[in-house]
């Protein structure tokens, strides 16, 4: 026997989940035009921003339609003379090997801002005018760019006109009786900085010595998650005569037969939160060394080296993105886009 109050139980049910079923159907057809485009419809000449995903800044390349460039190709190398390449599979950047077109058309749409700090304490001041005018002709052109300058004589920051969407902030850092110090406290003052920065983490940073001076295009091709250059001084060396910190009770030792390369204090980048991730730990491991009376051989940049050992970097720039201007180039050397100048330490130091 069918029991009828059963049988109305199941066809209300029935009759609920049909309506249900179509409610939902009909709120998805209920979507914006572009997400129903499939991708047949979309010619190269229309496509829309539904075959775009912007999720993320960093592994997801969108090149512009349309551009017309140079065929790749897998089996001969512009550069055979480096190596372009780390065993963990970072890119190592060389003039030759990237097309500055196709990667500025890649990420000027992304609309990020590239934030650059530069300390300049007591002397280091004299640097400041030739690093910001030549970074107004080589770094990042055409890009949304804030530069942040860390100074104990804001009265001294020399007035230079910037192109539109490029900015200079000054920020006021105490003096200090010792270089180690003033270069050792930027990764505190990146950590902060970078910590009011974060809510837009899709931007990119990079920290660079004063005592420098552009020369050459620095851009798009530098852009990675934690990037990394070449000291210029030991690039061809072997590791043991890098000037690791070799003394065990340091947080920045590297023991014999371990490292990469020797990578400069004087510049490194990448993400804002991988940034972030590197100054707040090469600060805590600065000043846990320091209370134990111990200062690392090159201090920060000890810190950091120790730091890219153990977190590889995604990207690493080739000397050529921090030369010394007193080192004569060697053939590898195809442009020199950042370099050291020359100086006279006594004379600008505050101590020997
Ligand atoms: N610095 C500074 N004032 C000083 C010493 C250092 O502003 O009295 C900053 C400046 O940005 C400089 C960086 O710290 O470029 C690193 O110091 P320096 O360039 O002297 O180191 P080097 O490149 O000679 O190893
Ligand atoms: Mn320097």
């Amino acid at each position: 026997m069918i029991n009828v109050k059963s049988l109305t139980a199941v066809l209300v049910s029935a009759l609920i989940l049909g309506v249900l079923y179509l409610c939902n159907s009909l709120s998805y057809s209920r979507t914006s035009p572009q997400q129903n485009i499939t991708p047949n419809n979309i010619t190269p000449k229309n496509r829309l921003s539904a075959d775009v995903n912007a999720m993320s800044n960093e592994v997801h390349l969108v090149a512009p339609d349309h551009l017309q460039y140079e065929q790749p190709s897998i089996v001969q190398g512009s550069r055979t003379d480096v190596v372009t390449v780390t065993p963990w599979m970072a890119p190592i950047v060389w003039e030759g090997i990237f097309n500055p077109v196709l990667l500025d058309g890649i990420y000027k749409p992304k609309n990020i801002t590239i934030i650059a700090t530069v300390f300049a304490v007591g002397n280091y001041i004299r640097f400041l005018k030739k690093f910001l005018e030549t970074a107004e002709q080589h770094f990042f052109v055409g890009f949304k760019v804030h530069i942040y300058v860390f100074t104990d004589r804001p009265n001294e920051v020399p007035q230079v006109t910037m192109a539109s969407g490029r900015q200079l902030m000054v920020r006021l850092v105490p003096s200090s009786k010792r270089w180690q110090e003033i270069s050792a406290r930027r990764m505190e003052l990146i950590q902060i900085l970078i910590e009011e920065q974060l809510p837009n983490n899709r931007n990119y940073i990079f920290c660079l010595d004063v005592d420098s001076e552009f020369h050459g295009r620095w851009g798009s091709e530098s852009l990675g998650g934690l990037v990394a250059v070449t000291h210029p001084g030991y690039y061809r060396d072997a590791r043991s005569n890098f000037p690791y910190e070799r003394r065990p009770s340091s947080r920045a030792y590297i023991a014999p037969g371990e490292g990469d390369f020797y990578y400069c204090g004087g510049a490194f980048g990448g993400l804002l939160q991988e940034v972030h991730q590197l100054a707040k730990t090469c600060r805590h491991n600065f000043e846990a060394d320091a209370k134990e009376d111990i200062e690392a051989a090159w201090q920060e940049e000890s810190h950091l080296n120790r730091y890219m050992w153990i977190n590889k970097p995604s990207k690493v720039l080739s000397p050529e993105y921090l030369w010394q201007d007193f080192k004569p180039r060697n053939p590898e050397i195809h442009i020199v886009r950042f370099s050291g100048v020359v100086k006279n330490y006594a004379e600008i130091r505050p101590n020997p």
